[in-house]
């Protein structure tokens, strides 16, 4: 197919996309809306074929060696005791806590700066509109330019204005009542490197979990429908949530009181986007605006990644976008529907309303942090079944000579 690519979105899966679609000889052109790279973002982690990804990159080993030193989750009481705890075992596979733990805006950095080297980035500009003809697509910005692609790839995130415009009302998301709020704030000197999750009454929960940058990163979460607080500004949302966790008990005065000084405060009410199709004539979607699974099903990142580059690989190896995208979904749909099928109970079961669900809860979580118990469970479930199979598609040589990692 012919050359000129534009990616909309420079996160996880549009700098993965411009990485390999720069390698693999394409003309890539990257717009982001906001004004900057954007650095801000908490704990993510990427599993199975998602690392295998980044091994091809060459980037596998500077991720782990850029990772958040997080040893394992507890779940702990009001006193901060631990009642149930599951240390990182790299021998049991992935746990609550995977092997390869990262700060989002670490991970979009590591991928963005080699990225760069093979497309052409504009911060601050958005696309408006989209016309289609057979030869073409013609794209006009916010910033006043009109251009011509030979593809328009979105990678905007659960919320993609661009996906709305080209696919009006494709997306039958769905909720799953769960609002979350994540930011950072001061370390202090009990912070463990564990992650450690207190439930309090009514649904709540506080996390807070260590990074690399002398900082703790914390996370409220709520179990309720969903009443369109996404929307609000991050002063009214700060509001509800200083109302909501006032007497939450644990940590939640330390937490509430760091949330009104920090910079980065990141809010949404979980919801996962369901399309159909992820694609049409010369546009296709990938990534969270696809098909964000919610971080419930602990796998966003790793579909980000793996997305990106089957995408990229599809359309290296076809003449026409047609093929490519439709061989693009093939290979993804499997996995994405896997990982999508956390069941809407989870966040029930997780974020308990009553004093005696949480301890329900704790009993269970004892019994299956228990070594044997754990030993037994990895043994049953790989969790890769769904996963694309990688070996159709090679790495570029380039990305060879990038290779940094052991093999
Ligand atoms: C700032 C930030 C913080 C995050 N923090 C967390 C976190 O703490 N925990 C967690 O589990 N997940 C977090 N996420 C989501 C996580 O990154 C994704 O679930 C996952 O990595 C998939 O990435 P993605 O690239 O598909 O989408 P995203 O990471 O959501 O990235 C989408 C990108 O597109 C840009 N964009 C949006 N609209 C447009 C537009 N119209 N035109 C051009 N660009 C646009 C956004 O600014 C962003 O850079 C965060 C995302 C962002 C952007």
């Amino acid at each position: 197919m012919s050359r000129r690519i534009l990616i909309t979105g420079a996160s996880v899966a549009g700098n993965t996309l411009a990485w390999w679609l720069g390698r693999h000889g394409f003309d890539v052109t990257v717009v982001e809306r906001a004004s900057g790279f954007r650095d801000g973002g908490q704990n993510i982690d990427v599993r199975g074929v998602g690392r295998e990804v980044l091994r091809r990159m060459g980037l596998e080993r500077a991720a782990l060696d850029q990772g958040t030193g997080e040893e394992g989750t507890a779940w702990v009481d009001g006193r901060g005791r631990a009642v149930a705890r599951f240390a990182m075992d790299a021998s049991l596979g992935d746990g609550p806590t995977a092997e390869m733990e990262i700060l989002r805006g670490d991970l979009a950095r590591l991928l963005y700066d080699p990225a760069r080297e093979h497309a052409i980035y504009r911060f601050g500009d958005h696309v408006t509109r989209i016309d289609e003809a057979a030869d073409a697509a013609t794209v006009t910005f916010a910033g006043g330019t009109v251009e011509r692609y030979d593809a328009v790839l979105i990678a905007e995130g659960v919320g993609s204005t661009t996906r709305e415009l080209v696919f009006p009302g494709a997306n039958d998301p769905r909720w799953m009542d769960l609002t979350i709020a994540y930011f950072t704030i001061p370390r202090t000197s009990d912070d463990d490197r564990m992650w450690r999750w207190f439930n309090a009454p009514g649904g709540r929960s506080i996390s807070l979990r260590p990074d690399m940058h002398g900082t703790t990163r914390a996370m409220l979460s709520l179990r309720q429908p969903p009443g369109g607080e996404q929307d609000w500004d991050a002063v009214r949302q700060k509001q509800f949530l200083r109302e909501r966790f006032a007497d939450a008990g644990w940590q939640a005065d330390r937490v509430l009181a760091g949330m009104e000084t920090t910079t980065d405060f990141y809010f949404d009410a979980l919801r996962q986007v369901r399309m159909t199709r992820w694609s049409g004539g010369r546009v296709a979607v990938t990534g969270d605006a696809a098909w964000c699974a919610t971080p419930l099903a602990g796998i966003g990142t790793t579909l980000a990644i793996t997305g990106a580059y089957v995408l990229a690989a599809e359309l290296a190896r076809h003449d026409d976008v047609a093929p490519a995208f439709a061989a693009y979904e093939r290979a993804m749909r499997p996995m994405v529907e896997d990982g999508q099928g956390v069941p809407k109970i989870a966040p029930k079961i997780m974020n308990p309303r009553s004093r005696l669900g949480i301890g329900v809860l704790h009993g269970v979580l004892r019994i299956a942090s228990r070594p044997g118990i754990r030993r037994l469970a990895s043994r049953f479930s790989t969790g890769r079944s769904k996963e694309p199979d990688l070996s159709g598609y090679p790495a570029p040589a380039v990305a060879r000579q990038d290779r940094g990692d052991s093999p």
